[in-house]
């Protein structure tokens, strides 16, 4: 079998990464320190800020680690073979804890259990944050494509994403089309990357500037592998949101102007 990844980050373990996907341990032990409580100090133990799912918002975890004795067990970390079990604590609220269990295996890292799941997680912060601008199929496919991630179906995440983002892409053609005087079929004709470059101007910079990301957007689903799916999902994800929060800005402006004009409609002196 060949050499599993390595680890991007604990945070990402705990936060992004599917079950049972496996990734090797860095030599320095910065990670496993972590994981083993072993940066924690008497007072503070080490933190992360993620989103809550029982506070529905974003706050601070404690990461105790994992509880083993200083001696044998910590000195024999290397070839430590273990099913380790870990809990994280909310700072807002004590008894809000994200459980995880973990396959350790000389100094490779699998999780292989995990509640919250995190497509329960990832969905609710989701949703919490986008309710206003991410409605009807576009809001029901970012949910399927992120509850399959997170159970590690990269192909299927991959069309739903694909499917939002070509989604969000039309409808800022069509916001914009009777301004701009645009042709609908003449547009509709336009590869991917074409119709990004035709909405300069209209979509995030960020978005206009990274031509490889709509290049696998537009990829044939034969050339992707589901781990080169998998891999792209955070990537594909974050690009959508990048659209929702400008689309979200949008938003609360116009209600903040909504409001503002029906207070000074109301107001007397
Ligand atoms: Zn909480």
């Amino acid at each position: 079998m060949s050499k599993p990844p390595p680890l991007p980050s604990v945070e990402a373990l705990l936060f992004e990464e599917p079950l049972y996907a496996k990734y090797e341990l860095a030599e320095d032990l910065e990670d496993v320190r972590i994981l083993y409580g072993f940066v924690a100090t008497l007072e503070k133990d080490y933190t992360v800020d993620a989103f809550c799912p029982y506070c529905e918002r974003a706050t601070t975890f404690r990461i105790p680690g994992i509880s083993i004795t200083r001696g044998a067990e910590w000195n024999n970390i290397r070839e430590r073979f273990a099913y380790d079990c870990m809990e994280i604590i909310c700072t807002r609220v004590k008894r809000h804890k994200i459980r995880y269990w973990f396959r350790v295996d000389c100094m490779t890292v699998m999780k292989v259990g995990q509640y919250p799941s995190l497509a329960d997680i990832a969905i609710e912060e989701t949703r919490q944050k986008y309710s206003a601008v991410l409605r009807g199929e576009n809001w029901s496919e970012f949910y399927k494509a992120i509850g399959l991630a997170a159970h590690g179906e990269g192909i299927g995440s991959f069309v739903y994403l694909r499917r939002v983002f070509e989604r969000l892409i039309k409808s800022r053609f069509n916001e914009f089309k009777q301004i701009e005087g645009w042709e609908e079929t003449s547009f509709d004709r336009l590869r991917m990357d074409e119709k990004i470059k035709f909405l300069n101007g209209h979509l995030p910079q960020y978005l206009v500037s990274n031509r490889k990301i709509y290049s696998i957007f537009s990829a044939g689903l034969h050339d992707l592998s589901n781990e080169e799916c998998l891999r792209f999902f955070e990537i594909g994800k974050r690009t959508i949101i990048v659209i929702l929060e400008e689309d979200l800005k949008k938003h609360n402006e116009l209600c903040a102007r909504k409001e503002l004009s029906e207070a000074i409609a109301k107001f007397s002196p």
